[in-house]
């Protein structure tokens, strides 16, 4: 399959006064119509920034895509005006933010936001606007779509407002859908719902995922392959039944033994021992070395290179250089 979306070598800084936060540093991957690619790492590793750089929406200054391309069906999406990146947000890329309240406005009704938005990108009628609105919370599974037109985002409860929220993303029929940890506020039995309901639409819609989230169990749900982020950088990429069964970067080991089950839930919050780096002052070798158990003295002024672990399995980490040059 070709790829809808590629992002290539991307760096978005921010220039503050304590100097340059390298917030994303290097990132570099596609994703192809139909897949849900997961993107997963701690706060602060650059989720979100890659996110907002894809949209267009790092706020400069102090932000700045400093390098990179993003490619979206063959248009340079860093070349767009402010006024075509306005066309193509909620329209062909679509994003789902973690709190619902962050998109949907507090003093207008449902109805009023649907038909706003649907109205902002096809040439429709008031009515038809409405009509589209009831399709679409049916869609995404509010029982009684049209009696809760005229209802305000507070009256929903939190689960039903993240459907609200997906409703509104879809309304264009975007080819790309960015779910932002659409589920991190939510509580279990929710997420898991709003998990199938994405998995679902994604099925029945035939759009590309990108799902953003801190919890490879989500990844482990709804994902086709993942990209593991620490510290601005990708760390590892592979198919996600290939990292879940292979994992090779010591900080997805930690992830991993950090996915909340009945038996480790107490353990989960230290799984990962230390702190991200200060984005502003990495270390000379690897961001990870440290909180890295299994660091050589190499990884304190090495910074490790992408290498082909596997097939189709790139890691960033100095325990498979050799490894890589024997491969050669
Ligand atoms: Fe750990 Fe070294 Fe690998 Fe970094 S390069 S993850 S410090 S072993
Ligand atoms: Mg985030």
């Amino acid at each position: 399959d070709k790829a809808i979306l590629t992002v290539d070598n991307l760096h978005t800084h921010f220039f503050t006064k304590s100097g340059v936060v390298k917030a994303v540093d290097g990132v570099s991957f596609n994703v192809k119509p139909g897949e849900t690619l997961g993107i997963v790492g701690e706060s602060g590793s650059g989720k979100s920034i890659t996110a907002m750089s894809i949209m267009r929406l790092i706020k400069d200054p102090p932000g700045k895509i400093v390098e990179g391309n993003i490619t979206f069906k063959g248009e340079d999406l860093l070349a767009k005006s402010a006024k075509e990146m306005r066309s193509i947000r909620g329209d062909r890329i679509s994003m789902v933010f973690q709190d619902p309240m962050t998109s949907l406005n507090p003093v207008f009704t449902i109805e009023k936001q649907l038909v706003e938005t649907i109205r902002a990108h096809r040439d429709v009628t008031k009515k038809q606007a409405v009509e589209r609105a009831v399709e679409l919370l049916d869609l995404v599974g509010i029982p009684s779509a049209r009696s809760r037109l005229r209802s305000y985002p507070h009256e929903f409860s939190g689960g039903m407002r993240q459907r609200v929220m997906i409703a509104l993303a879809l309304s264009c029929d975007p080819e790309v859908l960015i779910a932002d940890e659409p589920t991190t506020a939510l509580d279990v039995t929710i997420q898991a719902q709003i998990l199938e309901l994405l998995a679902r639409l994604q099925k029945e819609l035939g759009m590309a995922i990108i799902m953003i989230t801190h919890d490879l169990g989500v990844v482990a749900e709804v994902c086709d392959r993942v990209m593991v982020m620490y510290a601005g950088k990708p760390v590892e990429f592979a198919d996600v039944a290939e990292l879940f069964e292979h994992p090779k970067h010591p900080y997805t080991w930690g992830l991993l033994s950090s996915i909340p089950t009945i038996a480790n839930k107490k353990e989960r919050l230290d799984a990962i021992k230390g702190i991200p780096p200060d984005l502003r002052a990495l270390p000379a070798g690897c961001s990870f070395a440290p909180r890295c158990k299994h660091a050589m003295e190499a990884c304190q002024h090495v910074d490790p290179g992408y290498v082909e672990a596997r097939r189709n399995h790139q890691v960033r980490c100095l325990l498979y250089e050799e490894k890589e040059v024997a491969m050669k």
